[in-house]
């Protein structure tokens, strides 16, 4: 087969491209939608209705889709995400679609079609619930987190992992847009002009940033475990007994608590925007708790590669680091969701104005603590007692 080189695909050209990799049967006749809603890629879903079949094609465009060409991004993502699918179907199978073919010259990923299940925020946003979602997420993250670190794989293996995941221009993304821009007054910031008093409040807050730069820096440097990334709600996919999560092109060796704190953050959202939901998402952020340290501690105590693991204090000692670091990249979250570049329809979506404003006020107060006081925290049920 001739090699192929890099064009963004059209609806017409990925029809083409599903015939010439046999993903279906020769006479079938095909159609094909770009139904992407992200930020930064082409997403095709190719459909012979026929014979009920379908296939995703994600496509990495070289710039951020959101801001346009002049914001130019690496193709290798499309890669990083397809290998991140791969080892996370193998370690966690129930939560991950199955990647059919990936092409690093074209930037595609072949995936399974995941349609018959909603987004996790769009659901939520709806007023649905997932009753199971924050046990799966729980589960998912127990076993990517620690099947990938120096407990779950020996050093060698673990070392070539974070040499084949070395993301620096997606990383950088989040260095940017989590970690700085919004604790300045940077030109990507971008919020409302009634929240200025706040958004001062936490420019000059030299102890808010402080705690920020200590969180920044493991990021920067805490090569722990294969992280997704980019966990938020908009990267789940739901029904009321299935969790899939999708979007892994953020996945690089980080800090654990960034994936936890990223799947609170994004429940509180809706804990915040819908004060009637708060006792049914505080339920879920402590089940997603419970159920990852219960499965943690089962793999910790099953399948342990560190000699040193049965040493008294130190599996609970990295739980309870887990929770303040999850909590403290929480609030980072938080507060970048409401004044940074990206947003989110949790918040922005709330049509009074009154309502919104509070709401976002709430965002940065509540983001504000949890990273100030994140290491006096040593149970999640003290978490949301605090809230
Ligand atoms: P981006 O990296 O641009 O955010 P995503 O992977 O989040 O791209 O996909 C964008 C959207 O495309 C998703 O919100 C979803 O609507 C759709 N999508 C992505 N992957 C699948 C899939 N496997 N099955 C069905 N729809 C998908
Ligand atoms: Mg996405
Ligand atoms: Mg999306
Ligand atoms: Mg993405």
């Amino acid at each position: 087969q001739q090699q192929q080189t890099y064009e963004p695909l059209t609806e017409s050209t990925a029809i083409e491209l599903a015939k010439k990799l046999n993903l279906f049967s020769d006479q079938a006749v095909l159609q094909s939608t770009e139904i992407g809603d992200g930020n930064l890629n082409l997403v095709f879903r190719i459909v012979d209705q026929e014979n009920n079949q379908s296939v995703i094609i994600k496509q990495a465009l070289p710039y951020a889709k959101v801001v346009g060409e002049s914001w130019p991004l690496t193709l290798k993502r499309a890669t990083i995400e397809s290998d991140a699918l791969k080892i996370f179907k193998d370690i966690a199978p129930d939560f991950v679609p199955e990647v059919y073919f990936a092409d690093e010259e074209l930037a595609i990923t072949v995936m399974e079609d995941l349609s018959h299940l909603i987004i996790a925020r769009t659901g939520f946003i709806q007023g649905n619930d997932y009753p199971l979602l924050s046990a799966h997420l729980g589960k998912y993250l127990a076993r990517t987190l620690f099947l990938t670190s120096d407990f779950g794989l020996k050093p060698a293996k673990k070392k070539e992992l974070v040499g084949q995941f070395i993301n620096p221009e997606l990383c950088k993304i989040t260095e940017d847009l989590i970690f700085t821009d919004p604790f300045f007054d940077a030109p990507t910031n971008n919020f409302e002009q009634e929240l200025l008093k706040e958004v001062n409040q936490i420019w000059n807050d030299q102890q808010l940033k402080f705690q920020v730069a200590l969180l920044k820096k493991s990021f920067l440097t805490d090569s722990e475990a294969l992280l997704h990334g980019d966990l938020h709600t908009g990267s789940i996919f739901v029904s009321e007994e299935e969790t899939k999560v999708i979007d892994p092109e953020f996945a690089y060796f980080g800090p654990i608590g960034f994936d936890l704190g990223q799947v609170i953050a994004n429940l509180l959202f809706q804990a915040i925007a819908n004060s009637e939901k708060r006792e049914v998402i505080y339920n879920h952020i402590e089940v997603f708790w419970t159920t990852f340290v219960k499965d943690y501690e089962a793999l910790w105590n099953s399948q342990n590669e560190e000699p040193l693991a049965t040493t008294e204090g130190y599996l609970s000692f990295l739980l309870e680091k887990a929770l303040k670091d999850a909590i403290g990249f929480a609030g980072c979250e938080l507060i970048r969701r409401t004044i940074g570049l990206a947003h989110v329809a949790d918040l922005d979506g709330i049509q009074d104005d009154t309502e919104r404003i509070e709401a976002k006020r709430t965002t940065l107060s509540i983001g504000r603590e949890l990273i100030v006081n994140r290491n006096q925290f040593t149970s999640i049920q003290q978490l949301l007692s605090s809230l």
